[in-house]
């Protein structure tokens, strides 16, 4: 079989788009080389500290009730520490996702008095409620126990507002806290390069100052972590990048070791910390993820590259372009009608290994101003290193696609949602 008949027979795919592909990935081969490099060095610093902490068979063993003295999860945790260049890291499976995580992280270190500074504006919307910036009073917010908050917009290139940083830090000023990701918006996430000038920026002011970074999908993205480039603490998802796509759940703080100790003692509590924690045999899982994630988060890049290359081609516009630097792992595409939007998630769900057969539908879904929609056939519900797209359905219908365990797969999940765009006559292709 020709191998673009492959994509015609098996999933509808015209051969001419196909055949298209080919010439995209030629145009991809220098971003596809660069991100290949990251990941041989990544994975080399993996395997390295796992050798170094001489992680054997015994630490996939199974520990059950207070999980006292687990090995395996003591030496995944220096593990962690090791590879992120932190002094210490926490990495559980009882962190019930990234949210849970940079939480710890918060009220940890935060106590009443204190304030806490975002400089990459607006937190991830789940952190609102946490902080207090929107939800109802009493529920245990940062800002019922005392803990006050501002905000700094980034520039409208996406970079930090350093004139305002300035006039905004006083003396209860604790932590300054930076998302590393886009999110959900249409703006460049911030490179390690990026961190390590605000952070040593906000050291000169005060060198007190916690830096916090909520790393979510930027994992081994680049060569360095922000605990690398003057981040005190950074946390982030198991069900993203760190986990490699076998965590079945959980999230990690990494860090200076005071701090890390301070987000344990909120795992668990004050007294226990970190010493407590069955891992009830999720070991194996963990280890095994963390050393495939270099290699996983490359194939989601390439992904990204290719979808961004063949959108760019068809008159899209992207974010990032497919040749630019990423520091995380989604692909915003602005699909220009809701109609785009729909058939784009449908073609990236028909492709998927589960739930292929399901389609998604645009609903209200909490905590959000209009309906949204999720294309996602993933074996981890939610996993978003696993290929997904979502998008909220408003103008200018901006399409978010994010991860993709295999890069042929997320070929092919471009492909199938091109095909629906040119079966729903939104499309035509020359
Ligand atoms: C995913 C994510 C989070 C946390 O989300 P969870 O769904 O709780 O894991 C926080 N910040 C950013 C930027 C994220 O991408």
């Amino acid at each position: 079989m020709k191998k673009t008949d492959i994509f015609h027979d098996m999933f509808g795919v015209d051969t001419a788009l196909a055949a298209k592909a080919a010439s995209i990935e030629d145009k991809c081969r220098r971003a596809f080389e660069r991100i290949d490099a990251v990941a041989a060095l990544n994975q080399a610093r993996v395997i390295r500290a796992m050798q170094r902490f001489r992680v054997s068979d015994s630490h996939f063993n199974i520990s059950t009730g207070y999980g006292y003295d687990d090995r395996g999860r003591e030496v995944l945790e220096q593990v962690y520490a090791e590879v992120f260049h932190a002094e210490d890291a926490l990495v559980r499976h009882q962190i019930t996702c990234g949210t849970h995580a940079l939480a710890l992280c918060l009220y940890g270190v935060l106590r009443p008095g204190d304030e806490l500074l975002s400089i990459t504006g607006k937190p991830y919307d789940t952190l609102e409620e946490i902080i207090g910036i929107r939800g109802k009073p009493g529920c245990g917010s940062l800002k019922d126990y005392g803990v006050s908050y501002r905000q700094i917009e980034l520039l409208d290139d996406g970079s930090v507002n350093y004139d305002a940083i300035k006039d905004a830090i006083h003396a209860n000023t604790k932590m300054v806290f930076l998302q590393r990701s886009r999110g959900y918006a249409w703006r460049d996430p911030l490179t390690i390069r990026d961190i390590e000038q605000a952070a040593y920026f906000v050291k000169q002011i005060r060198s007190d100052i916690i830096i916090m970074v909520d790393n979510c999908y930027g994992e081994f993205t680049e060569e360095r972590e922000p605990t690398s480039a003057g981040a005190d603490i950074m946390a982030g998802s198991l069900i993203k990048n760190p986990g490699g796509g076998l965590a079945l759940s959980g999230g990690y703080v990494a860090g200076r070791k005071d701090l890390v100790e301070q987000a344990a003692y909120r795992m668990t509590v004050p007294g226990l910390g970190r010493e407590v924690g069955a891992t009830l045999g999720q070991n194996r899982a963990l280890f095994q993820g963390f050393f495939m994630a270099p290699h996983t988060v490359a194939q989601s890049l390439k992904g990204s590259v290719f979808a961004a290359a063949f959108l760019e081609e068809l008159g899209y516009e992207t974010c990032p372009a497919y040749d630019q630097e990423r520091s995380d792992i989604i692909q915003a595409v602005r699909l220009k009608s809701p109609e785009a939007v729909i058939a784009f998630c449908r073609g990236i769900q028909k492709a998927s290994p589960v739930d292929s057969f399901v389609t998604p539908e645009p609903w209200d879904m909490p905590g959000y101003d209009c309906p949204v929609i999720m294309a996602a056939g993933a074996f981890v519900q939610g996993s978003s290193i696993e290929l997904s797209a979502d998008a909220p359905i408003r103008p200018p219908y901006t399409a978010y696609l994010q991860g993709g365990l295999v890069y042929e797969h997320v070929k092919l999940g471009v492909l199938c949602a091109i095909q629906e765009l040119i079966n729903a006559g939104l499309l035509e292709i020359a």
